[in-house]
């Protein structure tokens, strides 16, 4: 039997309930100042195995730590118990699609911003293509925001962490205010960062470019994914600091992430980037990370986790 979105089975502090009945105090420094951390882990369904495959799971638990430990939450939870509560609630809602799965450390309880516990946990999986419209488009037309990326010396976009997606919000709302599809930030140099849930490729000559780490990004797994793939695939891979004008010249571009997986970028700011259509390296890159995160190619098999 499956469950509906609405009554979807989740982890949460250590028992699986259905959504509904999981409740959380208003008063606990999560509902008042965001104060949790998080992964969206993609899994793919893999229709040849009827199997579904999850996504560099391991990655995701080493991000979710340094997340936690950057912000001080005294976690109880380990990585072993990190994939047993993930396995177990999918398993529980018997899904055979692809999802996203929220896994978030939150603080509970009666404390302030300040707290660093008491630290809970739950796992929500999610059936992909029901989250923002960003995320289903064929192509992105986007603005870069008035406003500008959080930085390592106020709040690190390193942290995956709830507050930090405000920054997001705003760029974001800004964007569909002036009918964009999505923005880009500028960090606090005026140098390119990443979109609000996603990091940033551009192509240039052939070369594949992005922003390095330490440009005000999120250290994306996707990211290192399609460099990986790029530099498998004989492509010259640079991460350097890009400049704002390299967006309105460059040859190709595409925003990714774990939930957006490769989406092409097909203007900045009315400017057409190439020919206005999906660029060639961009569907070449694509094309192999869709294969890749369904457990198809061999040199990228050790990223999958099988659930069942
Ligand atoms: N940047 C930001 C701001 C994000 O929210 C995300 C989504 N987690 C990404 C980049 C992409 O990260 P990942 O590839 O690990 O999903």
């Amino acid at each position: 039997m499956k469950y509906d979105v609405a009554n979807r089975r989740i982890w949460y502090k250590g028992e699986i309930l259905n959504v509904n009945d999981a409740k959380i105090n208003i008063l606990a420094p999560t509902s008042q100042f965001g104060l949790n951390v998080f992964e969206g882990i993609p899994c793919y369904w893999n229709e040849e195995e009827k199997q579904l495959y999850a996504f560099r799971l391991e990655d995701h638990y080493d991000r979710l730590l340094r997340s936690a430990k950057l912000i001080q939450l005294d976690c109880p939870y380990s990585k072993v118990d990190f994939k047993k509560a993930f396995i177990d609630v999918i398993k529980a809602n018997e899904y055979d699609e692809n999802l996203s799965v929220r896994q978030t450390l939150f603080v509970d309880g009666f404390g302030s911003w300040g707290s660093d516990g008491p630290v809970d946990m739950f796992v929500a999986p999610i059936p992909r293509g029901r989250t923002s419209a960003e995320y289903n488009k064929k192509g992105l037309h986007v603005c870069v925001t008035s406003w500008r990326r959080i930085s390592d010396e106020t709040l690190s976009p390193r942290i995956k962490c709830g507050a930090n997606y405000i920054n997001s919000r705003v760029g974001q709302r800004e964007a569909l205010r002036n009918g964009y599809d999505t923005c880009l930030f500028l960090n606090e140099a005026g140098k390119v960062s990443e979109g609000p849930g996603s990091c940033f490729f551009i192509i240039k000559d052939g070369t594949v470019i992005t922003p390095q780490l330490t440009d005000s990004v999120l250290e994306s797994i996707t990211r290192d994914t399609v460099i990986k793939i790029a530099q498998s695939k004989g492509y010259e891979v640079v991460e350097r600091t890009i400049d704002r004008t390299e967006l309105y010249t460059c040859d190709e571009a595409f925003l990714c992430g774990s939930a957006m997986e490769m989406t092409p970028v097909l203007s900045v700011d009315k400017y057409v980037i190439g020919d206005g259509e999906t660029g060639m390296i961009t569907k070449d890159l694509h094309m192999t990370y869709l294969d890749v995160v369904r457990g198809k190619v061999e040199e990228f098999k050790n990223w999958v986790t099988p659930i069942y």
